[in-house]
């Protein structure tokens, strides 16, 4: 979403060559959030550029229907919305089914509840660390101990999930994330895609900062 829509596959090299470990896809619908990005086709297109794995966040009502699609389009991750589906659980294990690994993402004001009887068919969940819809929004503090409480309860029962945050992620942020025990970092204009800048040189300067 942060990259320019017109040079798409641009975006993709200089980020590989910067050091990403993998990308993540923001897709809208205009109704479950107030935007608009892109469909498979995008996807599909770009996956021949690059070996890194497409981690697809589907901001989209029902997305039970359009799991196929994404997951053929080659998403290794495909994430949906609790708050978009009245059938989460059955979305989880379509996206495994299909192949990829299954995501659950939270809006900041979505409490871990949601999705307490979902966790044996979820791979990684992602906090939203805004509400999702546009880049450039604060970052909800609010959401620091939701990521402590997960992390603890991913620990105490060895649960094999990844813990990502997704939003206005960037320097002034990214310690407060790690320190309360994220694992996945979703960075665009706070961190990467910065004005005017090399984005190759931004993300080889973030992963040199983390020393991973
Ligand atoms: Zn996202």
């Amino acid at each position: 979403m942060c990259a320019d829509q017109a040079n798409l596959g641009a975006a993709v090299q200089a980020l590989e060559a910067g050091g990403a470990d993998m990308l993540h896809f923001d897709v809208m619908d205009g109704d479950f959030v107030p935007n608009f990005t892109f469909g498979p086709q995008i996807i599909s297109g770009l996956r021949p550029l690059t070996r890194l794995p497409f981690d697809t966040h589907l901001m989209v009502r029902h997305p039970e229907r359009y799991i196929d699609m994404f997951v053929d389009a080659g998403s290794d991750i495909l994430t949906v919305h609790p708050e978009a589906t009245d059938h989460l659980q059955r979305a989880l294990t379509l996206i495994r089914r299909a192949g990829a690994k299954a995501g659950v993402a939270l809006n900041p004001a979505t409490p871990l509840s949601a999705i307490k009887h979902v966790l044996d068919v979820v791979d990684v969940v992602v906090l939203m660390t805004v509400n999702p819809g546009f880049a450039g929004q604060a970052f909800v503090p609010a959401v620091l101990p939701k990521i402590r409480a997960l992390s603890r309860l991913v620990r105490r029962h060895r649960l094999p999930i990844q813990i990502a945050v997704d939003g206005n992620i960037g320097p002034k942020t990214i310690p407060l994330c790690l320190e309360a025990g994220a694992e996945i970092l979703v960075c665009g204009t706070s961190s990467i895609f910065l004005p005017n800048a090399d984005i190759t040189e931004t993300t080889r300067r973030l992963k040199g900062s983390l020393a991973v």
